[in-house]
C-alpha cells in the first residue's frame, strides 16, 4: 500500500500529463483526468482501473462536456460505465448506466455519490419497469436521457 502523500503526488502527476497528451485539447483533457481521479476516489480504485472518453451522444454546447468513465475491477474485470454529466463541477454525483428495461440503450440506473450508492444498485440488480413507472425508483436523468430510443415509452419526446 503506498502512502497518502505518494498517491496524492501521483493523481497531480497524472492529471498534468493527461492534459499535457489529451487528444481532445488541453480542457478537455484536464475534465477528462479530474473526472477519472474523482472516481477512483469514490469507488476505491487506482487510477488504473480507470479509462475515460468523451460522450458523444450526450454532447452540448456548454463548457464542460459529459464523460463516460469505465471502472474495471480488479478483481473479476467486470465493467461499469459512469457519466460526469457535468464534469466542471466536482461536487456533481456520478450517474450509473445501465441498460432501459424498455430500449436496452445504456441509460442512467441509479445517482452515485459513494461506494455505498453503488452497492445499494447493485443489491437492486437491473432497472426494472416498475421502478421506472414509480416517483422515485429510478434517477430524474433516467427520464430525460438522450440515450433512449425514439419508440422508447421512458424517452422524452424532443
Ligand atoms: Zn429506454
Amino acid at each position: 500500500m503506498t502512502s497518502i502523500a505518494e498517491r496524492a503526488h501521483a493523481a497531480a502527476v497524472f492529471i498534468r500529463h493527461t492534459m499535457a497528451v489529451s487528444p481532445h485539447g488541453r480542457w478537455r483533457g484536464e475534465e477528462h483526468a479530474r473526472t477519472a481521479v474523482r472516481l477512483a476516489a469514490t469507488l476505491g480504485l487506482g487510477l488504473d482501473q480507470i479509462t475515460t472518453e468523451p460522450d458523444w451522444l450526450r454532447r452540448r454546447t456548454t463548457p464542460g462536456e459529459p464523460v463516460l468513465a469505465t471502472a474495471t475491477c480488479p478483481q473479476t474485470a467486470e465493467k461499469y460505465v459512469f457519466l460526469a454529466r457535468f464534469p466542471v463541477y466536482d461536487d456533481e454525483a456520478f450517474e450509473l448506466l445501465g441498460p432501459c428495461p424498455e430500449c436496452a440503450a445504456l441509460v442512467p440506473i441509479a445517482t452515485i455519490r459513494n461506494l455505498a450508492d453503488l452497492g445499494d444498485r447493485l443489491a437492486q440488480g437491473p432497472l426494472r419497469h416498475e421502478e421506472c413507472d414509480s416517483e422515485t425508483g429510478a434517477p430524474d436523468t433516467f427520464h430525460t436521457d438522450q440515450a433512449h430510443t425514439d419508440t422508447c415509452r421512458y424517452g422524452e419526446a424532443l
